[in-house]
């Protein structure tokens, strides 16, 4: 792990002012988790309490992401959590194009810094960005594709599960299949 690197590119990132995300925010959310962890699980954006406490997905969906992490014995501290976009959209609205891609680079970054063995894109708009632009996350959630020499996989966004816990069966067979790949291709994560 580079930690000058992560420090000056937190740094950085912190001090951005790419899209007008920044003059609303509280707080850039940057990422948290072990910055030498195999799995990087990706979200959409900051909510109202990820901006307020600048660490991702501590809301109610978070806290539910917690659990799901749990199911499969892993927590914060075992993998990296970071968002395509480090600045809150007002209302909770989707990122707007030009924001992800204003954004765009400081996730390149963490991944490039991270090279991580797995990815799980948490929720559509993560996987439309990471997998494929037309990908349909409710026939493809759970599969394993291949991209960069990566494995990727899209999970029901856990504030999806809040709105249709008839979700949550299928998602708990996702994590298992999550969990058996861990297993076969990680050395430091379970
Ligand atoms: N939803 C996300 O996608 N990310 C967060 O950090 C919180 C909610």
């Amino acid at each position: 792990m580079n930690t000058a690197s992560w420090d000056a590119l937190e740094q950085e990132c912190r001090s951005c002012r790419r899209c007008s995300l920044c003059q609303t925010r509280h707080n850039v959310v940057f990422g948290v988790g072990n910055r030498d962890a195999e799995v990087l699980f990706i979200g959409e954006g900051p909510g109202e309490q990820e901006d307020l406490q600048g660490e991702p997905f501590v809301g109610r969906a978070g806290k539910l992401l917690d659990t799901m992490l749990e199911i499969i014995h892993l927590d914060r501290s075992r993998v990296y959590i970071a968002n395509m976009v480090k600045c809150r959209p007002p209302g909770n609205r989707d990122p707007l194009n030009t924001e992800q891609d204003a954004c765009a680079e400081w996730l390149d970054r963490q991944i490039a810094l991270l090279d991580p063995k797995l990815i799980v894109c948490v929720g559509r708009i993560s996987a439309m960005r990471f997998i494929r632009p037309d990908f349909k996350i409710t026939r493809e959630h759970g599969q394993w594709f291949e991209k960069d020499g990566r494995r990727l996989m899209a999970i029901y966004h856990p504030a999806a599960l809040l709105r249709d816990p008839g979700k949550r069966p299928e998602t708990f067979e996702d994590l298992k299949k999550l969990e058996e790949t861990i297993r076969e291709v990680c050395t430091h994560t379970l």
